[in-house]
């Protein structure tokens, strides 16, 4: 066992950094405090920046978690009996798929084998059927980066064709805002949400959504309110005086991770998003390499679908999940299979947010998943996987990519 404190590379929730975690040990402010109120405001014109959404956009910070923050949404958006469509790529699409059934909706649900991704004339094709029924569809749902297979779809495209039919589209971006690229505004999506634990790199507990004017009104026009809790109505005006730093009330926020929160969007802004995306991209690419060394394939079969934020890895020939004991048994805790068609046939290592900043502790990953199938009878060349991980890192950075 390793004498240093395991490092937490599962995906999410993830190692936060030294001022996050500071920040986050500060006496709990109350929220009509000065501080608090800066550091809320400072949070929503960061999250504006971080989601690159419209100055008619409107940011939400809310108590939950990224459950909470779909829940949110769908409870706005959604009422019985409109259609919607949900680009289904594991889990976490299917839990969109279940709380959509159970706002009423009517669900085209498009799903695939794990790894894989719906192609984009799937859902084109179920626009067609909707309409040619004389309907339409009200929204369009998919999850950025699911992180069940590790399989990441392009909303942009997405958000495109929900544009042309005159439907709104919602992103699930809990395992991948701030970490894969996403342009808000310049696609025309119309709600991005997170949650605060995964490349945001802030402790659980806040639900984080951006929704566009056309969010916003889709609420307004509603027949019935959704639950109070959840009502954009109920927390907008909150958000609305935060921003102009002034105090407000709905519910109590959780204090101190709205501090972390400002601490960690500043961070990123700092390094700058895209950076911080083109580092993402970088370092899930060097630890392709590594893995490839150590004789490990990914869940999704084709490399554009495989996301910058975790690696889902299929464990190789007599191999099974005492593999994830062995790696922690190094000092490295990573995650087991959660795609039930395929849970015991695989493994998940998260790589975003303050851990990819840091070289030595991607090395330290490979080098206890190398050690842990060396422990369970595969050959495993650590040195080697290493290698090749700096060497891609270095080709990168020669190449300015
Ligand atoms: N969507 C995705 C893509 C997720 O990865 C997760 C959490 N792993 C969720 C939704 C649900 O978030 P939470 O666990 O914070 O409720």
């Amino acid at each position: 066992m390793s004498s240093l404190k395991p490092l937490l590379m599962i995906p999410g929730p993830i190692e936060v950094s030294p001022a996050v975690r500071a920040s986050f040990g500060a006496p709990p402010p109350g929220h009509l405090e000065p501080r608090l109120i800066e550091a809320f405001g400072v949070s929503l014109e960061g999250m504006r920046r971080v989601w690159k959404s419209s100055a008619s956009a409107q940011p939400f910070i809310v108590p939950g978690s990224g459950t909470t923050a779909m829940e949110m949404t769908v409870a706005n958006l959604v009422e019985p009996g409109d259609v919607v469509i949900v680009v289904n790529t594991g889990y976490f699409s299917d839990r969109m798929v279940e709380m959509l059934s159970r706002a009423g909706a009517e669900v085209v649900d498009l799903s695939v084998v794990p790894g894989d991704v719906p192609h984009v004339s799937r859902a084109e094709g179920a626009f067609d059927d909707v309409e040619r029924s004389g309907r339409r569809v009200k929204a369009l749902f998919a999850t950025h980066v699911d992180t069940s297979t590790a399989a990441r779809v392009d909303p942009q495209v997405l958000a495109a064709l929900a544009r042309s039919r005159e439907c709104l589209s919602v992103f699930d971006g809990v395992c991948a805002t701030g970490a894969e690229r996403f342009e808000m505004e310049a696609w025309g999506a119309d709600v991005y949400l997170t949650a605060s634990q995964k490349a945001l790199g802030v402790p659980p507990g806040l639900a984080l959504l951006v929704a566009s004017e056309a969010a916003l009104s889709a609420r307004d026009r509603r027949a019935s309110p959704p639950p109070l809790a959840w009502d954009f109505h109920s927390w907008r005006p909150v958000m609305q005086a935060y921003e102009a730093r002034k105090p407000a009330y709905f519910a109590t926020p959780p204090t101190n991770l709205v501090l972390a929160l400002a601490v960690s969007l500043r961070e990123i802004l700092e390094d700058g998003v895209e950076a911080r995306w083109a580092a993402h991209a970088r370092a899930a690419r060097g630890l392709s390499a590594a893995w490839a060394v150590l004789g490990l394939s990914h869940v999704p079969a084709r490399p554009e679908h495989r996301a910058a934020t975790l690696s889902a890895l299929r464990f190789p020939a007599r191999v099974d999940a005492s593999l994830v004991g062995r790696i922690a048994e190094r000092g490295v805790v990573v995650a087991g299979g959660l795609d039930p068609r395929i849970r015991a046939e695989y493994f998940r290592i998260g790589h975003m947010g303050y851990a990819i900043t840091r070289t030595d502790l991607l090395m330290r990953t490979i080098e206890a998943v190398a050690g842990g199938l060396a422990a369970s009878g595969v050959q495993a060349d650590a040195a080697s996987a290493v290698r090749a991980f700096l060497e891609s890192l270095q080709s990168a950075a020669v190449r300015g990519a």
